[in-house]
């Protein structure tokens, strides 16, 4: 297969990169690097099988001859990020995803939407399952992003009404490893950084809000069980295991030996207070589900961030 993966040079993007040409895809990645980092793709520049453009796929997604398939990962995805970039993050969401619409009808392609959890806002049905519609503040500080998937998702599933478009939504709860840029303020990353850097643990709020995490190997095997199914969706991806954002702090003080403590700030505003996906439909539809527990993953991306301390200490610096 051809894949183009939008948004192939950030965290998410380049592990997906990486499963492609690893099996033998040949790969184009778009990408402005607004979020991303071009390190992330750097050791696949000299792999004939993979291309990159630079483009702002709000604007275009050209691409030099057919491909078969297209993955829409661009996106601002940490709430730091998408808080800086709230008319981008829009933007990237609903003419981004035209634009990768419609490469991928013009190629009778397969198209998988990167959406996510966060279309279930703060949810009130526990665990979220893909019939649950949601409750999402439409102009709240998040809904930049939330709102921004939903209509991705509306457009994605329009486009397979009305053009036929050969189309996938996955729906990604917390994923984190190596590639998280250490100071995108998301939570694994954030914890990770401060504790080997002797930083206490920024936890908001009382820390008892829950998220449930899952290794990015896992979620890139989703991804592809995604690309390779006719499956329309909406499929959520992410590990049912449950944690507060304070046992997940404690976890990470005790992996990394580290004496740095915890702090408390506000929580920011609409915050959700309980995430966790229900994953039936992705085993029975894909055969998927994650395999990595939440010590293994964290581990190896404490490994990866403690083997670059340059940027742990640029991270706690900004
Ligand atoms: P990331 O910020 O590391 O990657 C996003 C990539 O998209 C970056 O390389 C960025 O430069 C690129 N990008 C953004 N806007 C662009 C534009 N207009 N044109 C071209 N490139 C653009 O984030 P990530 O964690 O890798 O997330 C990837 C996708 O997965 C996003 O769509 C995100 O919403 C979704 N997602 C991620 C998670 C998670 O936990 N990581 C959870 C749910 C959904
Ligand atoms: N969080 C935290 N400290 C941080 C960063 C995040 O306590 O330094 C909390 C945040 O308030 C949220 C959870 O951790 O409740 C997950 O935050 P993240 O930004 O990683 O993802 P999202 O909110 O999008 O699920």
């Amino acid at each position: 297969m051809r894949v183009a993966v939008t948004g192939g040079g950030g965290f998410l993007g380049s592990h997906l990169c990486e499963a492609l040409l690893r099996r033998g895809d040949k790969v184009v990645c778009l990408d402005d690097f607004s979020t991303g980092d071009p390190a992330n793709v750097a050791a696949f520049l000299s792999d004939p099988a993979f291309e990159l453009v630079r483009c702002d796929v709000s604007r275009s997604t050209d691409v030099r001859g057919a491909v078969d398939a297209v993955a829409h990962l661009a996106s601002p995805a940490s709430p730091p990020d998408y808080l800086r970039r709230p008319l981008e993050t829009l933007a990237v969401g609903s003419r981004g995803t035209e634009n990768a619409l419609r490469l991928a009808s013009q190629h009778g392609a397969r198209f998988v939407l990167a959406s996510t959890s966060e279309v279930y806002g703060d949810p009130e049905v526990h665990p979220q399952d893909e019939t649950y519609w949601g409750h999402v503040n439409p102009v709240g500080p998040r809904s930049v992003y939330d709102e921004a998937k939903r209509f991705a998702e509306a457009l994605t599933q329009a486009h397979r009404s009305y053009h036929g478009t050969n189309t996938g939504i996955i729906r990604i709860f917390n994923t984190y490893g190596p590639r998280m840029r250490p100071h995108d303020g998301r939570v694994v990353s954030s914890f990770i950084v401060q504790a080997l850097g002797g930083d206490p643990l920024t936890v908001y709020g009382d820390g008892k809000q829950t998220r449930s995490f899952c290794y990015v190997d896992d979620l890139v095997r989703g991804i592809l069980a995604m690309l390779d199914h006719d499956e329309p969706g909406p499929v959520n991806l992410g590990n049912p295991v449950e944690l507060t954002v304070l046992q997940l702090a404690e976890l990470v003080l005790g992996l990394t030996e580290s004496t740095a403590g915890i702090q408390f700030h506000p929580l920011p505003v609409d915050d959700p207070t309980r995430r966790r996906p229900q994953i039936i439909r992705a085993w029975e539809r894909l055969g998927w589900c994650p395999e990595v527990g939440i010590e293994d993953g964290l581990l190896r991306t404490v490994r990866w961030f403690a083997a670059r301390p340059g940027n742990v200490a640029a991270a706690l610096e900004a």
